[in-house]
């Protein structure tokens, strides 16, 4: 009968479980020295021109391929 509710209960965890790290994971530093250290990686990959392309990742200088999702950088020559 309310078996269904159950069912959509446990769909909304699911979703829940796996939608909160990806809202909240990514941008939230606990200190400000985290955040320098970001900020300086981002900084550099700018310089280097290994800012993914594709998903804005900051790759370090020098790499051929972004390490968040695979895809070949485009190297500033
Ligand atoms: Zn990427």
């Amino acid at each position: 009968m309310s078996e269904w509710i159950v069912v959509l209960a446990l769909g909304f965890i699911v979703a829940a479980a796996v939608a909160f790290p990806l809202l909240a994971g990514r941008a939230r530093y606990e200190d400000v020295a985290a955040l320098d250290a970001d900020v300086e990686r981002y900084r550099q990959a700018l310089a280097g021109g290994t800012v993914c392309g594709r998903c804005r990742f900051a790759n370090p200088p020098g790499s051929r391929y972004c390490a968040e999702c695979g895809r070949e950088l485009a190297l500033a020559e």
